[in-house]
């Protein structure tokens, strides 16, 4: 592809870079002129003016203009109400007010009743083993121990929603579909975590559940091993709507907090350049013979906690993080090497959320950080830079 093409583009900066360095590296020393980088973006028309019509009200009226429609850089403009508690509270009620949206329509379309004033921690995207879904579910059962020992106090109550599809004959990611569902089952029958914990996997994900999803989330994760998502963009939409990014060093999650300010998002885990350092001795069982909490999460795969009605695909997720199999190492997305840094981050998000402006300051500060995620920018770079067609 590179050979008979005349540009190669790698979707966001640290991507294209991994593609000169190490993936493509022979052919960008035989042609380096033919590497760029346009990172992604989305159309702030469907992901901001249709599915969010308070928010861009809001955002039409303290800017002056709805320019932002066909120019989102102006978004930049909202900085200056970082410190104005009266568009925070603004901010907050409208975030409110689509989390009960988003709650009618999955006690209608899913039937399972949540309660809009938690915090909502929201993981929408294929379902992949690199994008981590099995991570987060650990955390939760992790949490969940937590809770129920008295080592987690104070915990704000959480809805941790979960959307994907998986490809049909991706038997392990319909097993990591399954084990959600059943934290889900043991979570909700539990009258002792019911006021703090609520975990749901919706039906269907699509960009219509999207458009419901992205306006009513507290926090994006973002948590794909560093060096394998190219890009990432919902993200982006996430950012958008206000979610803070609780996620790794990967894809346009960079970009993303060097706009909206790393102080005011989550970034934990290793590195692409850890990984990789890490990767030629890295040992899992290790980790989970000397961490209890890991070998405890890890137990519930094996130990009945969680039923997976007969089929052994629990057994296969343990086996996949702990054995491997011959054509691949154990654990090789990394889960368990970034597992308390990801359960710190976590924690840390979960108490920030109890100082209500400090939150929604970090909010609008990642809306105003996300002019530059437009696909109106992404498509002109491609037209100057790529496809020579500029109008200028
Ligand atoms: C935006 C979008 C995606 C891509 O999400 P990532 O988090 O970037 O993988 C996938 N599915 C739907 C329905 C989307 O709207």
């Amino acid at each position: 592809a590179v050979y008979v093409s005349h540009k190669t583009n790698g979707v966001a900066r640290i991507h294209t870079e991994i593609l000169k360095s190490h993936t493509l590296r022979e052919w960008y020393q035989l042609y380096p002129e033919r590497f760029v980088n346009k990172t992604n973006g989305i159309t702030q028309r469907r992901w901001l003016g249709l599915c969010n019509p308070a928010l861009a009200s809001m955002i039409t009226e303290l800017l002056g203009s709805d320019r932002w429609i066909t120019d989102l850089s102006e978004l930049a403009g909202l900085r200056r109400y970082a410190d104005d508690t009266a568009v925070l509270d603004r901010l907050i009620r409208i975030k409110q007010e689509n989390k009960r949206r988003l709650c009618e329509h999955i006690k209608r379309h899913d039937g399972i009743s949540l309660n809009p004033e938690f915090l909502f921690d929201i993981q929408v995207k294929r379902l992949h083993e690199y994008k981590r879904q099995l991570l987060n579910a650990l955390s939760i059962i992790d949490i969940y121990f937590g809770i129920k020992e008295g080592r987690i106090e104070n915990f704000t109550p959480t809805a941790f929603l979960f959307g994907a599809k998986a490809a049909p004959g991706y038997y392990r990611a319909k097993g990591i579909i399954k084990l959600i569902g059943e934290i889900a089952r043991v979570v909700d029958s539990d009258p002792g975590v019911k006021n703090l914990l609520s975990v749901a996997f919706v039906q269907n994900y699509n960009v219509s559940y999207a458009e419901l999803l992205m306006p009513a989330a507290d926090v994006s994760e973002q948590i794909s091993t560093a060096g394998t998502e190219a890009s990432g963009t919902g993200n982006m939409k996430l950012a958008l709507n206000g979610a803070v990014t609780l996620g790794t060093y990967d894809g346009a999650n960079i970009e993303i907090v060097e706009q909206a300010g790393e102080e005011n998002n989550y970034i934990f885990g290793l590195r692409v350049e850890e990984i990789d350092k890490l990767r030629p001795s890295y040992n899992p069982r290790q980790l989970y013979e000397s961490n209890p909490r890991i070998r405890r999460v890890l137990d519930t795969l094996i130990d009945g906690t969680f039923d997976d009605g007969g089929t052994g695909v629990f057994q296969d997720l343990y086996d996949s993080l702990l054995k491997g199999a011959s054509w691949h190492a154990p654990d090789q997305y990394f889960l368990l090497a970034d597992f308390e840094s990801y359960l710190d981050a976590k924690l840390r998000v979960n108490r920030d959320y109890r100082d209500r402006y400090g939150f929604a300051r970090k909010c609008l500060l990642n809306i105003a950080g996300c002019g530059m995620f437009s696909s109106d920018r992404a498509i002109k770079e491609y037209a100057d830079e790529i496809w020579g067609i500029s109008d200028q």
